[in-house]
């Protein structure tokens, strides 16, 4: 089963995507992880895509679609993964639907949560993340037992340079412009679900459990 979690910046991406890995036993891949991992590693890729990163652009395809097949190919997606962040524009969309093709495999579902911009920059502008295991947190909504430190791994919290509200707002149009397309290619082969992404994370997560147990349109 292969499933791409679609959506603007802060619509709750990773932590669906997280749940539905956990529930499905299947890898979460979040390329934005993968290029800040790549950019801490000091790695070519990372290099490259750090000044895009931080202007909140998005990465040239080149790179990031690279770094996505490479990781595909490893034998933990032998049975599926989660994707998250991945595709955001429409070529990426038709090279993974090629790779995977090649492997005889296809995109089963596209899950697209919805959230209202205003919505969105609150949560981004106030959102923290463990530097060590990537838990998300926010500043009022979902704060740390203990100030700047993760529940889970007691490791350091931070806050994304692209979660600043004016890279926040630039993140939006991106997604507009360029990730909206997507939609509609994803749309067309009937595999696009909506979901209302402002139901709370339980609520989100029953929304897209359900959607999954349904047959997709022809
Ligand atoms: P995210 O963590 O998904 O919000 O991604 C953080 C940043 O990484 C984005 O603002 C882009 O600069 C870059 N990025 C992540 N995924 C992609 C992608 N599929 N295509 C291009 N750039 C990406």
């Amino acid at each position: 089963m292969h499933i791409i979690m679609l959506g603007a910046p802060g619509a709750g991406k990773g932590t669906q995507a997280d749940i539905l890995s956990q529930e499905m036993k299947l890898p979460h891949i979040a390329s934005g992880d993968l290029l800040r991992r790549a950019l801490e590693e000091r790695t070519d890729i990372g290099l490259r895509a750090e000044s895009y990163m931080d202007k909140g652009e998005l990465v040239p395809d080149e790179l990031t679609i690279t770094m996505i097949l490479e990781r595909i190919h490893r034998a933990d997606c032998a049975r599926g993964c989660i994707f998250d962040g991945f595709p955001r524009t429409l070529h990426q969309a038709e090279v993974l639907e090629k790779a995977l093709g090649e492997q005889g495999k296809t995109i089963d579902r596209a899950i697209y949560l919805e959230v209202p911009d205003e919505e969105l920059v609150k949560r981004l502008s106030g959102r923290r993340l463990c530097r060590t295991c990537q838990t998300p947190y926010h500043v009022i909504g979902s704060p740390p037992k203990t100030p700047g430190k993760c529940d889970r791994c007691a490791g350091v919290l931070y806050q994304r340079s692209d979660d600043r509200e004016e890279t926040v707002r630039g993140r939006l149009a991106v997604f507009c412009a360029q990730t909206a397309p997507v939609l509609d290619y994803y749309e067309n082969q009937g595999k696009l679900v909506r979901i209302n992404g402002d139901l709370g994370i339980e609520g989100v997560a029953r929304e897209i459990v359900s959607a999954l147990k349904a047959p997709t349109s022809p």
